[in-house]
């Protein structure tokens, strides 16, 4: 087989799902901590889900969302702060440190990550039930990329840490494409990595160039730190959810290509 292969990261690559994923966040957290958001007015509502925008690269894995939303609250209104990071804590800083804050807040608060997922997923699942438009209108694909998936002559293949069905609806409702569903590996199916190495070692994908999407410097660095997937081109999006530190960090590292969204189009015909 010769071609190529790509492997696309779904959120910040394909979708922008920002706005979706915090208003999901917001009503998920309004279910797990009732008593916290009682009395919270819509003006702190709609300054949590602006600044959910400024933070979104941080989040790997669509539960922080609502950890997120209840650290900004915290942030707000300094009676129900719970955390010990709290004060005095701005955005920037969240920013900067959010994988040491997570763990802190996480054993602070008593979570615990798979009952997090769960909610986040029925929570969403709900709002798909009820208002199948409004859920998938809060999504937009980036302009030019439900085109280039319908008419590509490579092999594509979805890696996302974004529950499977969720990207099966978008992709079929808001780009109009239907990807194949033993092509989507989403949340469950394991480290990016461990999917990546899965698709390279598949005996009817041998002879194919193999081409990894992701706006998540973190992970293109976790890829690059693993000598199994030296064979594997390496992008980051710029258009997607990654700060301008990160994107001047990814320009030094000669392994990753930086991407303007027009020539990744071009790149999938
Ligand atoms: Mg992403």
């Amino acid at each position: 087989m010769a071609g190529d292969l790509y492997a696309l990261d779904f959120d910040g690559v394909l979708c922008d799902s920002c706005g979706e994923s915090s208003l999901s966040a917001l009503k998920a957290a309004k279910v797990r901590w009732p008593d916290l958001f009682r009395g919270v007015d819509v003006g702190v509502e709609e300054w949590i889900v602006d600044q959910m925008h400024i933070l979104r690269p941080v989040v790997e894995t669509g539960y922080e969302n609502l950890l997120l939303v209840r650290l900004l609250l915290e942030l707000q209104i300094s009676s129900i702060r719970k955390s010990s990071v709290s004060d005095g804590l701005t955005i920037e800083r969240i920013l900067e440190s959010w994988s040491a804050l997570k763990p802190i807040i996480m054993m602070e608060w008593n979570e615990d990550r798979d009952s997090l997922i769960d909610l986040f997923g029925r929570v969403r699942d709900e709002w798909i039930e009820n208002d199948l438009s409004g859920w998938v209108a809060a999504n937009r694909f980036y302009p030019g990329v439900a085109e280039a998936l319908k008419f590509s002559c490579s092999e594509i293949y979805i890696v996302t840490t974004k529950q499977k069905r969720f990207a099966d609806v978008l992709l079929r409702e808001l780009a109009g494409v239907t990807i194949p569903s033993d092509k989507i590996y989403g949340l469950g199916t394991g480290p990016k990595v461990e999917v990546l190495k899965q698709l390279q070692r598949r005996p009817d994908l041998q002879g194919l160039r193999f081409h990894f999407v992701e706006d998540r410097l973190a992970t293109l660095k976790n890829v690059i730190r693993d000598p199994e997937l030296d064979g594997w081109n390496l992008y980051l999006g710029r258009w997607g959810y990654n700060t301008e530190k990160e994107r001047q960090e990814a320009e030094g590292i000669p392994r990753i290509g930086l991407l303007d969204l027009p020539d990744f189009s071009e790149k999938l015909k």
